[in-house]
């Protein structure tokens, strides 16, 4: 009995010690963690030696989830050591890590945290697909805190990536969740984003009121260029909404802090340009220039560029404002470095997309290579065992074959459609699409007074003859010489786009009465005489054209003028084709 009590007692003993220290070795851990997240800011290389001695003693499996908070740590801490490519190798585990565990909070954690690895470090391409997916799964657990974080983290991207639509929907989206669950700890940066973008979009009734409470928020925790950015919003806002001397006194107090700063940012500059369009309302050119060629000094150097990559292109309002003084050419000169600018950030934007492809691509080689090295084995194997297990393994082969393939045709689909998302070019004839033209539009604020702007929608005659006679490739080629005629009609203050299939849009400033019909009959002429030498047969064509005018740069002016342009042209091709017809224009 003693015996038995003694056996007992030790078996206890035994479970106690166990389990006491299974829930230690997890405080631990947790405590570890607490203190790797405290690091990872300020004291990056502390962080990444306790992340990484702590990854090497853990298993993976055991418990996935502390394991990829310490990779999030680890990769972050990296990010702030400036080591890139070890931060994305470590979010590039952890993605494949949070894509396997069950959906739940934490799997959401881990998925925004990869997101803002990739962000910042630079990957957008795979920062919104972790953002999307870790979105994706809060929505449908019902989780509202983080979805508030997810959606400004998106919101801050989309910006970047110029889908300012996107991140205003965002935010707004942000602001209603934080209204619905009463809690505002991101309400302050998620405002200002939006009133940013609103701004940048020219949506100031919009974001007054939102930078005004922006603005009752500032505390003395805020640093010096925010609050200057806050002031500098108001100014702009107030000076389009025709208050131009509160605009004057906003642009002041930002101007006075952001020069107590050693080095002048970006910031100062955009705020200067800011100030001279406050000067031009005010009657005062002359100091508005001394202003704008300031900025323009600065945003001229190379070693600015990259500065310029980073925000949105501030140089469309520079030129608006040469454009205003009276300086053509220096407007010119300014639009074209702008144009630069955003071909280089499309560029890049594009190699992203086509690096992360390959990455992708390479990845399912590796997973492919690793498959027939599997299959190599299991061959040997089956050689030894019975006809049967044969026929099952050569089954589980097929699935497992299938599955790759799957997985592969599935990315492959995913990166082919962001490709496409992202490409604003027309990949036939290289001229902007749909997209392009509409972008060009809200770039390019009107001059003040309010001009009127021209849309020209040009249709060719009877193509589809073309394409019977000579065949679609010719007709190709017809569609590319055309797209370079009317390169050949345009200038700085122009721009042509494909409309789609056989329809250019051209979109001009407005042209005076006199020289209206020598513009129409230069245009028809210039497509008419445009011959293409396709197997030694020369190839021409005509087009109708529909003109309207644009009073706005807001999709009611935009729908208004499209309507007008697309009824002209139906009236040219009744009339007989090879002809202009304006909608709503006095022709002479
Ligand atoms: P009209 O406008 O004068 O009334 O006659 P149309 O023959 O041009 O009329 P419709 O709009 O019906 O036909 C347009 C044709 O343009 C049909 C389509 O085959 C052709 N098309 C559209 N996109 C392309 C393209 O990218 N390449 C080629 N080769 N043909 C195209
Ligand atoms: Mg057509
Ligand atoms: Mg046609």
């Amino acid at each position: 009995m003693k015996n038995n009590n003694l056996n007992f007692l030790s078996l206890f003993f035994v479970v106690f010690v166990c389990f006491g220290s299974y829930a230690f070795a997890e405080t631990e851990l947790e405590q570890s963690l607490t203190e790797c997240k405290s690091l990872e800011d300020d004291q990056p290389q502390q962080a990444i030696t306790l992340a990484e001695s702590i990854l090497s003693h853990m298993s993976k499996e055991e418990n996935a989830v502390i394991y990829g908070q310490f990779l999030g740590c680890a990769a972050w801490a990296y990010a702030n050591n400036n080591e890139i490519n070890e931060a994305q190798n470590k979010a590039t585990e952890l993605e494949a890590l949070s894509t396997q565990l069950d959906a739940s909070e934490d799997k959401v954690d881990l998925l925004r945290r990869t997101g803002s690895i990739f962000h910042r470090t630079g990957n957008r391409i795979a920062a919104v697909d972790n953002y999307q997916k870790a979105m994706d799964m809060a929505e449908s657990l019902n989780l509202k805190k983080p979805q508030i974080a997810i959606l400004s983290n998106l919101g801050v991207l989309n910006s970047q990536i110029r889908e300012h639509e996107l991140a205003i929907a965002n935010y707004y989206l942000a602001l209603k969740l934080m209204a619905e669950l009463g809690d505002n700890s991101y309400q302050a940066p998620v405002l200002f984003n939006l009133a940013i973008t609103l701004n940048g979009e020219g949506r100031y009734k919009e974001s007054l009121p939102l930078l005004e409470k922006v603005e009752a928020m500032i505390t003395d925790q805020w640093p010096d260029s925010r609050v200057a950015q806050v002031y500098s919003g108001l100014a702009v806002a107030h000076n389009a909404l025709d208050s131009h001397n509160l605009a004057l006194a906003y642009i002041e107090k930002a101007l006075a802090l952001l020069s107590k700063e050693s080095i002048q940012s970006i910031e100062y500059y955009g705020t200067l340009v800011a100030y001279a369009e406050v000067l031009i309302a005010l009657d005062q050119a002359q100091s508005a220039l001394q202003q704008a060629d300031t900025a323009w000094q600065y945003y001229q150097l190379d070693e600015n560029r990259e500065q310029l990559l980073s925000v949105n292109n501030p140089l469309y309002a520079l030129a608006n404002v040469y454009e205003d003084v009276q300086r053509p050419l220096k407007a010119l000169a300014v639009r074209k470095l702008a144009a630069e600018i955003d071909a280089e950030f499309q560029d890049s934007f594009n190699k992203e997309a086509m690096a992360q492809m390959q990455a992708r691509l390479s990845d399912s080689q590796q997973r492919k290579e690793l498959a027939e090295l599997k299959a190599q084995q299991a061959k040997d194997k089956i050689e030894l065992i019975a006809a049967q297990h044969n026929r099952q393994l050569t089954l589980m082969l097929v699935v497992f074959g299938s599955i790759l393939v799957l997985a592969f045709l599935f990315w492959q689909r995913r990166v082919n459609k962001r490709l496409h998302a992202i490409s604003i070019r027309d990949s036939l004839t290289q001229l902007g699409n749909r997209r392009a033209i509409r972008e060009w539009m809200a770039n390019r604020k009107f001059p003040q007074p309010p001009k009127i702007r021209l849309m020209w929608l040009i249709d060719l005659d009877m193509f589809k003859h073309i394409n019977d006679q000579y065949g679609h490739e010719a007709g190709d080629e017809v569609l590319i010489a055309l797209a370079q005629t009317l390169l050949g009609c345009t200038n700085d203050q122009r721009f042509v786009g494909r409309w789609g299939g056989e329809e250019f849009m051209l979109i001009t400033d407005d042209i005076s009465k006199h020289v209206m019909s020598d513009f129409c009959d230069h245009l028809l002429s210039a497509i008419a005489q445009t011959e293409i030498n396709y197997m030694d047969k020369i190839i021409s064509v005509t087009a109708s054209v529909g003109v309207s005018q644009m009073k706005g740069t807001d999709k009611k002016a935009w729908h208004e003028a499209l309507t007008t342009a697309d009824k002209a042209l139906y009236r040219a091709k009744d009339k007989g084709r090879n002809c202009v017809i304006c909608g709503d224009i006095k022709t002479p």
